[in-house]
C-alpha cells in the first residue's frame, strides 16, 4: 500500500523526522488561506497523488503570494498529471499540498528498504539526490553509498558512520543526519515498510536538515497490524479492480492488455503472461486466486475479470495440486452462468479431478476452448481475441 507525500509528511513529524510546515488543500481557497496561515514569502504548490517525478511533470509549483498560490492550486486541482511513473493518460489531482518554501544548499537522496538478499534492512544514501536515482545508479554507481542492517542486532553507529564516510559528508552534517536515521530506521520497523524513501533530504541555508519528499510503501501482508496505517488508504488513487481483488482476498495487479487471466499460484501466473506475451498476446491482469482456491474464491476472480471492460478474451490455467480441477469447474460455470459470458474464454485444466473437471465444462454448456495445454491454450486465446 502507498499513501501520499502529505501523510507520509504527518508520520515523520510524529517520529522525530524534520520536515518543513504545510497543510492540506483540497480547493483553491484552503490553499489561499494555507498559504496565509504558514506566513513565508515563498510556499510550494505540490500535487497529491501516488506517483513520482511531479517536480519535471508541472506538479510542483512556486508560489511567492497567497493570491498566486490561490491561482496554482486552480490550475493544480483537477489537472491529469503525467510522470513518467504514471499511465499515459496520467492521474488526476484531487488535493495539493501548500508547504513553506525551503532554501536548498544541497539535495540528499535516503533511502530503507528491505534487501531480501541479504535478509536485511538496508539503507541508501548519495549526495546525488533531486533527480533519477536509477540514473546515478546507473552512471555513477559510486555515488551511492549503501550498508545492511541485521534487524537481530539493529542499526549501530557504525552503519550511519559509513554511510557518511563513504559520502564524504561533513562532520556538522552527519551531526544532522544521525538522529534522522536513528528514526527513520525505528519507524521502519514500527510500521512495516517495505520501502521508504527521502528524495530529496535537504540540507538548507542554516546547515539544517529536512525530508522534503517522503515515498512510503507498506508491506500489504502486514496490513492487518497496522489498523492506523490503512487509514491513511486513499481508493481514489487505486485501481479500481485492484481494490475489489484486495477486498475478496486475491492477488490481482491491473494491467493495461486484453485478455483476462485466471491462474492458481503466482509463478505459473508469471509463466501465463510471458506465454501470453509470446504468441503476441497482451494480458490485461496478473491474477493469482491462490493454491487452495475455494468455488467462491474463483467466481469472486471472474466477477472482477467480467466487469473489467478492457477484458476481449478469458484466459483460465490451472494446475490442480492442492487445488481440485472440479472445484475451479465449477466456479467457471456459476460465474459464467451468473455474470454472462461476453467474450471468449480458453481453460486449461491439468492436475487432481482433472476428468472430472473437463466432464463438469462439457455438461455446461459453456461456449469455451479446451486447451490441450498452455502453450495451446496462450495461441489459441491470442487468435480468438485477434
Ligand atoms: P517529485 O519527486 O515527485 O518530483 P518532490 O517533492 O521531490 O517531488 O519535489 C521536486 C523538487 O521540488 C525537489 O527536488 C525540490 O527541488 C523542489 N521542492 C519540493 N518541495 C520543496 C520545498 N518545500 N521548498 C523548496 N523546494 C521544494
Ligand atoms: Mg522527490
Amino acid at each position: 500500500m502507498n499513501i501520499h507525500e502529505y501523510q507520509a509528511k504527518l508520520l515523520f513529524k510524529q517520529n522525530g523526522v524534520p520536515v518543513p510546515d504545510g497543510y492540506l488543500a483540497t480547493n483553491p481557497t484552503e490553499a489561499e488561506f494555507a498559504m496565509r496561515r504558514l506566513g513565508t514569502e515563498v510556499a510550494v504548490v505540490k500535487a497529491q497523488v501516488h506517483a513520482g517525478g511531479r517536480g519535471k511533470a508541472g506538479g510542483v509549483k512556486l508560489a511567492k503570494s497567497p493570491e498566486e498560490c490561490r491561482k496554482i492550486a486552480e490550475a493544480m486541482i483537477g489537472m491529469d498529471l503525467i510522470t513518467h511513473q504514471t499511465y499515459p493518460e496520467g492521474k488526476k489531482v484531487h488535493k495539493v499540498y501548500v508547504e513553506a518554501g525551503s532554501k536548498i544548499v544541497k539535495e540528499y537522496y535516503l533511502a530503507l528498504f528491505l534487501d531480501r538478499e541479504n535478509a536485511g534492512i538496508g539503507i541508501m544514501f548519495s549526495t546525488e539526490g533531486g533527480m533519477d536515482i536509477e540514473e546515478v545508479a546507473a552512471k555513477t554507481p559510486e555515488k551511492i553509498a549503501t550498508v545492511v542492517v541485521d534487524p537481530t542486532v539493529g542499526l549501530q553507529g557504525h552503519h550511519i558512520r559509513q554511510l557518511c564516510w563513504s559520502m564524504n559528508l561533513p562532520a556538522a552534517e552527519q551531526k544532522e543526519m544521525t538522529p534522522i536515521v536513528r528514526n527513520l530506521y525505528k519507524m521502519f520497523i514500527k510500521y512495516d515498510y517495505s520501502m521508504l524513501e527521502i528524495n530529496p533530504l535537504i540540507v538548507n541555508d542554516q546547515g539544517k536538515m529536512f525530508a522534503l519528499d517522503g515515498k512510503m510503501n507498506f508491506d500489504d501482508n502486514a496490513l492487518y497490524r497496522q489498523k492506523d496505517v490503512e487509514l491513511f488508504r486513499d481508493y481514489l488513487e487505486e485501481d479500481e479492480r485492484e481494490v475489489t481483488a484486495s477486498k475478496y482476498g486475491l492477488s490481482y495487479i491491473g494491467l493495461d492488455g486484453n485478455i483476462g487471466c485466471l491462474v492458481n499460484g503466482a509463478g505459473l501466473a508469471m509463466a501465463t503472461m510471458d506465454i501470453v506475451k509470446h504468441y503476441g498476446g497482451k494480458p490485461a491482469n496478473f491474477l493469482d486466486v491462490g493454491g487452495g482456491a475455494s468455488q467462491e474464491t474463483v467466481t469472486n476472480a471472474f466477477r472482477i475479470l467480467f466487469a473489467d471492460p478492457g477484458v476481449k478474451g478469458l484466459f483460465v490455467n490451472i494446475f490442480g495440486g492442492i487445488m481440485r480441477c472440479d472445484v475451479i469447474a465449477n466456479g467457471i460455470v456459476a460465474a459464467a452462468k451468473e455474470l454472462g459470458l461476453r467474450v471468449p474464454m480458453v481453460v486449461r485444466l491439468e492436475g487432481t479431478n482433472v476428468e472430472q473437471g473437463k466432464e463438469i465444462l462439457k455438461k455446461s454448456g459453456l461456449n469455451l476452448y479446451a486447451a490441450s495445454d498452455m502453450a495451446d491454450g496462450a495461441k489459441k486465446i491470442v487468435e480468438l481475441v485477434k
